[in-house]
This record gives structure tokens, C-alpha cells and sequence, in this order.
């Protein structure tokens, strides 16, 4: 019998094909491999089919993933030999495009040996490394549908591409300095530019990077003012796993993320600063302990650190601080004002993707922002799923479609506060729903009338599904988990839309994907000002202690606030007005950090919360709290943290003992809501869960009382995962 095998997944620009061919060579099978629109279509006859099968399986190339294997009879038709063919025409399913992938150690020994014709050429790649979403400007993914497709490969790159024994056999951007893209100035000048402390734009994978020396702290402090960037920590480019090792602590997991395929920027505890200082301007990252660390993911990268010159570059996006990292050349105004040199080539970048970041938690990785190297990789949902889209959220922006079995989360688009932001996410979305051949029939959106993302989902013309900020947080992790039925879902965050006109945000929830029913909350309090509250944490420190009975006069560390201002601010909390209800975990992070004197005022999101993390020492003893009807009640939390300090308590003690209450209030509601509702899983989600303090006491103390925990790891905790939580739902409510 001749068999039809039709595999779907990430099976596109892997190295697939010359592995199917030289398989079935190897076991004397005849027949043909071509990419189709779902991924590749094999036909085999003769020889040892079984085998062949069986093998296809479980030796495939490293970058290939393979979702589905779907095997069907064909009468023979006597062929004798395996051949690769060109790609079928489109049949209506889609192909998985493959993400971005980091230069491979094969390529990184071509280009660093003087014998290797692609000595230091700066485009090196084969099959199994290089430029994939970034360049695709259709599918099936062929050169001709690449960014690659204007340059035309000399005889030396279209021999290897033509050879199937060949490492670059098939690869779409193959190139040598013959024939391929070429940078518009010398590596050696780049690094002098470097080297004087000047600011230099340099054209990456998804975009351009703004670089800097890292152990100038000139340099850095001039790239702060210009980029208008407050003390939020910037990432480092080092050259080596080892130069990563002389400034933080990497253990093997955490080795494997640095190096692996995706090359995600890794947030890292660092070494002392004494021992640092050499390396990186304390400048880099004020406040805080950990350094956001990559290697170099293209052989350009690799040259800027070629003769030992540096041992650190400070390597931030190339944008504003709110727009969209800028990714073609004309668009390069938008740098002139940040950047003091370009750095530039002429092969086009299609689609801008941002660095992904990723943090470990008990050895595993958890994304906090998916992007290059990531996106657009489909997350398997394990059952099929009607066309969707959904729009996700407003801060660290990401949408979703849903087309057969998967979940297509974006690449993160970012803060949708702007007009260029909302540009690149229509851009995107077209872009998307064209590659996936995804026609949704409906359209997932934030119960938040003002967000930008909401806006765009009722421009879609589609029927429009309205969904809290909180369920889609907690859908988010079931559907990353493939949890069916009901479940416990732990939302915390800084901001989202109630169903009550009171902004949410520290929400214990009963739910399933159809709905969702609200068992706890934080207490409400009064939080005045809107968006300053969330600048001016001493804000939500007022609200937090009026609601304890107390007043700033309790709390020394307010002395610091304008006094005049903290007066208006008090009166409004007072008389309610111009206030809203919130029980926002966020501002509760502010309010203690603030009266802990740790940050008065916040200089980008989150700042607050995470030097509160930051500064949080040993001490796991909890405070007291109550559970009253809905209610999480801190107000004892909050008087018991003032006395400490009365006391002369340290703050490190006290934070830490701030982080375990509120763990130890969250396993609290856990257990009430076992006891009603017979619910043994808990999934964690929602921004405060990127603090890993927090996260370890709840994981911990939940798993103590014997619940099945969840939390996320291949989708963001933030608000870049709110996506896929607002499509599953959608799915649920379509099919409903
Ligand atoms: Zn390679
Ligand atoms: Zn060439
Ligand atoms: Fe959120």
C-alpha cells in the first residue's frame, strides 16, 4: 500500500523536508515530500513504510514540531525513487510559520573560520537557524514569498540550496557576501562608535536596537534622557554564556534560555555591583536586582563583540518609550533625535518583532513578554476551536486568533496609547489573518470601553464579544493548561474593568470559559486621580489608610509628599470625590511599598511593586487579615505594618512578611471557595504574578493545602496573554 501522511505543525523552514527525503532513502521508501498549506503532505511506497513512519516521529530536526500525523491508504503507483516537490498550491488549511530563530553553532564556526567563505559575513544561516516570521511575506514559505526574494543566490549559495546532503539545502535566506544583504558599515568602526560612548542604532532580527557600552554610565544616562525612559531598567547584550556568568547568577536552566534557539532577553539576579561596576554603569538598572541579559541571536551581534572590546552593551528597542520598535528604514526619522550613528542592510525586515523576555520560576521558564523568537509559534489548545479574533487588552497589547486546534497569539504589539502602536496592530492583524488564512467569525474585546484594542475589535464589522479583564486573566491559564470544567481562577493585577463600574484587579473567581462568578475581592478602596493614582503610589497609602483607621500622620515616610497636595488628596478620599472603587492588588503593592517608604512616587509601570519585591528579605511569619463576604480585608495588614515600624521593624523584614499575608489571604479564599464549591485547581494569573515572591508564597501555600496549582509559562501572566484568555471564552461562548 502506498500511504498518504499529512502532518500538521511547525514543519515549515526546519529542515524538514531533506529529513524526510534522506529518511526514506536511508530505508529505501519511494514517493515525495512538499510543504502545503497545513504543513507537509508525504506520499511513501515500498520499502520499510512502517519504520519510516515510526521514525518521522522520533528523529525529526530540532526546530520541528510536529502537531498532528495523519496517515491514509492510496493504491501504489510504482514509483522508485523519493524526491522533494514544490510546494502544493493553497487548499484552504494553513501553514505554521515558523518564528525567528538565533544563529546556530554550525553557522557561528563558518563565519568565525578565516577558511570558511562566510567568514564574519554578518547574514550567515542554514535550515536550522535565521530569519523566519520576521522576512515571510506569504505563505507556503518559499524564497520567493521572503524579503529574500530581490536577491538572487550565486553559484556557490545555489548549489548548497540545491544539494539535500547540504546543511542550507532549502534554506530561504540562504546568502554569502557574493550574492546576499550586505550592512552599511564596517563592524571595526561600529565598535569605535561604541567605544566613544556614542549611541548607536543597529538593525537586528525584528528591528533596531538602540546600543550603548553598558560600563559607561555617560553613555547610558545620555540613552535615558533621550529615550525619556525614567529609571526602568534597560537589557544587556553580552557575548558570551560565560561574560553572562561574570554579572549574574545563571544555573543551568537559566544557561539553556540564554543559549537556546529563541534567545529571549532573561531576567537574571546580579552579582554585586562592586564586582560589576566594571561591566555594568549602575545606571543600567537603578533599584533593582536583577539585570534583563541575551546573547547575540545574528552574527551581526556576534561581530559587535568580536576583538573583546566589550563585555556588555546596554541593547534596548529602537522606538520612544511607548511606540512600536521601528523596523524600516523609513521610519528611521523616529531615531534621529535617540541615535547618534546607523547601522543598517538591505534585507527588509516585513514584520517588527520586539525581544521576548522571559523569567524562571522552579526551573521553568515564564514569558512575560512573547515576541522574536516566540510569536508566532500557535499554542496547542488540544481540541478544535471555531475562527476567532481577540483583540486583547491595552497595556503590553497582544491579540489572538484561533483557527483549528491552536491559539496564534501576536507578537507583542505593546502599549496601545498611540496612534503608531494601533498602525502596527492593524498592520499586524492583517498581516495574520492572511498567513493563518483565518476568517474569523467573531471578535473577542476588554469590557473597557475607552481601550484602543476595544475600538479596533468594533471596527472589525464582526459580531463583537465582550469579555472582563479578569476571566479572560484566568481563561488565559486554563487554556494554556487544557483544563476543562470549572476551576478557581486567582486574577490579580493593577487594572482592569469591573462588571460593577469599580476597577478589579485582586479577584478570586469560580469560572469555566462560558462565565464566571466573583467569590472574593480585595476590600475596595477609594483610589483619587485615575491614571496619577497610578504614578503616585503614596496615593493609594492615603486610601489604605483611611480605610484602617489611621492617618498620614501614622506613617513617616509620607513626610516626604507635598504636603499641600496630600491635603486635596485626602479631602477627595474623604468626601469621595472624584474617586473610584478599586480593589486593584497594584495599588495595594503601591500603598505598602509607599508606606514602607520604598517608593513614593512610580517613574514606570509597576516600579512600586517591584522594588517592594526587591527589597523583601527572609522573614515568612504572616500578618493578620479577615475574609468577610467577598471580602479580602487587609486593614489589619495595614495597621500591623505601621506598628512594625513604630517599632523599628526593618523594612525588608516587613516586606517580606506583606508578601506571605497576602499569599496566606489568597489560600485562605482557595480553601472557603474548596468548601462551596468542591474546586480543588487553582490557576494563577494577572501582572502581580510576575513578582516572583508572591508567586512562590501562593504556589507554595496552595500546594501545601493540597490544591492543584496552575500558572503561567508559555503565555504571559500580564496583560500580554489576555488575548488567548478572550478567545477561549469567545470559542465557549460561540459555541454555547
Ligand atoms: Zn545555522
Ligand atoms: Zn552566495
Ligand atoms: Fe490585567
Amino acid at each position: 500500500m502506498r500511504k498518504q501522511i499529512r502532518i500538521r505543525g511547525t514543519v515549515q523552514g526546519v529542515g524538514f523536508r531533506p529529513f524526510v527525503r534522506n529518511l526514506a532513502r536511508k530505508l529505501g521508501v519511494a514517493g515525495f515530500v512538499r510543504n502545503t498549506e497545513a504543513g507537509v503532505e508525504i506520499e511513501a511506497e515500498g520499502g520499510e513504510t512502517g519504520v519510516f513512519l515510526e521514525r518521522l516521529r522520533t528523529e525529526c530536526p530540532p526546530l520541528a514540531r510536529i502537531a498532528e500525523i495523519d496517515v491514509s491508504d492510496l493504491p501504489p503507483a510504482g514509483e522508485t525513487s523519493f524526491e522533494i516537490r514544490p510546494s502544493a498550491r493553497p487548499v484552504g488549511d494553513f501553514a505554521l510559520v515558523p518564528p525567528d530563530i538565533a544563529t546556530c553553532d554550525d553557522c557561528l564556526r563558518d563565519f568565525t573560520d578565516p577558511a570558511n567563505r562566510r567568514y564574519l559575513y554578518p547574514f550567515t544561516n542554514c535550515t536550522n537557524c535565521g530569519p523566519r516570521y520576521t522576512i515571510i511575506q506569504d505563505v507556503p514559505y518559499d524564497r520567493a514569498a521572503t524579503t529574500m526574494a530581490g536577491f538572487r543566490m550565486c553559484a556557490a549559495c545555489e548549489a548548497e540550496y540545491r544539494d539535500c546532503g547540504d546543511r542550507r539545502f532549502h534554506a530561504q535566506p540562504n546568502a554569502c557576501a557574493e550574492c546576499g544583504p550586505r550592512i552599511s558599515a564596517a563592524l571595526a568602526e561600529v565598535r569605535g562608535w561604541l567605544g566613544e560612548g556614542q549611541i548607536v542604532a543597529i538593525k537586528g532580527l525584528g528591528g533596531y536596537h538602540l546600543a550603548c557600552d553598558a560600563s559607561s554610565d555617560g553613555a547610558v544616562r545620555l540613552l535615558r534622557e533621550r529615550k525619556r525612559r525614567g529609571n526602568k531598567p534597560f537589557a544587556l547584550m553580552v557575548g558570551t554564556l560565560e561574560d553572562a556568568a561574570a554579572i549574574c547568577f545563571v544555573d543551568d536552566e537559566a544557561a539553556r534560555e540564554l543559549t537556546g534557539p529563541r534567545r529571549p532577553i532573561v531576567l537574571l539576579r546580579r552579582r554585586p555591583m562592586a564586582v560589576i561596576s566594571p561591566v555594568v554603569s549602575p545606571c543600567v538598572a537603578p533599584g533593582v536586582p536583577d539585570l534583563g541579559v541575551m546573547l547575540p541571536s545574528t552574527p551581526l551581534h556576534h561581530l559587535l563583540f568580536a576583538d573583546g572590546q566589550f563585555r556588555a552593551l546596554v541593547m534596548t528597542s529602537g522606538n520612544l518609550s511607548e511606540e512600536p520598535i521601528v523596523s524600516r528604514e523609513e521610519e528611521l526619522s523616529r531615531l534621529r533625535q535617540l541615535a547618534d550613528r546607523f547601522v543598517t542592510h538591505n534585507r527588509p525586515i516585513r514584520t517588527a518583532v520586539d525581544d521576548s523576555v522571559v523569567r524562571l520560576f522552579r526551573g521553568r521558564p515564564v514569558v512575560l513578554r512573547r515576541s522574536r523568537g516566540f510569536a508566532p509559534a500557535p499554542i496547542d489548545l488540544g481540541r478544535p476551536l471555531p475562527a476567532l479574533a481577540a483583540a486583547g487588552g491595552e497595556l503590553k497589547n497582544t491579540f489572538c486568533l484561533t483557527t483549528g486546534h491552536y491559539g496564534i497569539l501576536s507578537q507583542h504589539i505593546g502599549d496601545l496609547e498611540n496612534y503608531e502602536t494601533l498602525v502596527f496592530f492593524r498592520e499586524t492583524l492583517d498581516h495574520m489573518q492572511r498567513f493563518f488564512r483565518v476568517k474569523p467569525c467573531a471578535v473577542a474585546h476588554d469590557l473597557h470601553p475607552g481601550y484602543l484594542s476595544t475600538r479596533a475589535a468594533f471596527e472589525m464589522n464582526l459580531p463583537a464579544i465582550g469579555v472582563q479583564h479578569h476571566h479572560a486573566h484566568a481563561a488565559s491559564c486554563m487554556a494554556e493548561h487544557r483544563l476543562e470544567g470549572k476551576a478557581i481562577g486567582v486574577a490579580f493585577d493593577g487594572t482592569g474593568y469591573g462588571t460593577d463600574g469599580a476597577i478589579w484587579g485582586g479577584e478570586i473567581l469560580v469560572c469555566d470559559y462560558a462565565g464566571f462568578e466573583r467569590r472574593f475581592h480585595l476590600r475596595y478602596i477609594p483610589l483619587a486621580g485615575g491614571d496619577t493614582a497610578v504614578r503616585e503610589p503614596w496615593r493609594a497609602a492615603l486610601a489604605y489608610l483611611g480605610d484602617a483607621g489611621l492617618g498620614p500622620a501614622d506613617a513617616p515616610a509620607l513626610a516626604d509628599v507635598d504636603e499641600r497636595r496630600m491635603r486635596v488628596v485626602s479631602t477627595m478620599i474623604g468626601r469621595r470625590f472624584q474617586t473610584v472603587d478599586t480593589s486593584s492588588c497594584g495599588r495595594l503593592f503601591d500603598a505598602v511599598s509607599a508606606l514602607l517608604g520604598v517608593c513614593l512616587e512610580s517613574r514606570y509601570e509597576a516600579e512600586a511593586a517591584m522594588e517592594l519585591e526587591a527589597i523583601a528579605g527572609d522573614d515568612s511569619t504572616a500578618f493578620g487579615f479577615e475574609l468577610c463576604g467577598e471580602e479580602i480585608d487587609l486593614r489589619e495588614t495595614i495597621r500591623a505594618l505601621i506598628a512594625g515600624l513604630g517599632r523599628g521593624d526593618g523594612v525588608a523584614s516587613l516586606a517580606a512578611r506583606f508578601h506571605h499575608t497576602l499569599a496566606g489571604a489568597i489560600v485562605a479564599a482557595c480553601n472557603q471557595v474548596r468548601h462551596t464549591d468542591g474546586l480543588h485547581r487553582v490557576c494563577l494569573s494577572g501582572g502581580s504574578f510576575q513578582n516572583m515572591r508572591l508567586l512562590e508564597a501562593t504556589v507554595a501555600g496552595l500546594e501545601g493545602a493540597a490544591f492543584e496549582v496552575y500558572w503561567q509559562s508559555q503565555v504571559p501572566p500580564n496583560d500580554g496573554g489576555l488575548s488567548l484568555g478572550q478567545a477561549v471564552i469567545a470559542c465557549a461562548r460561540v459555541e454555547g
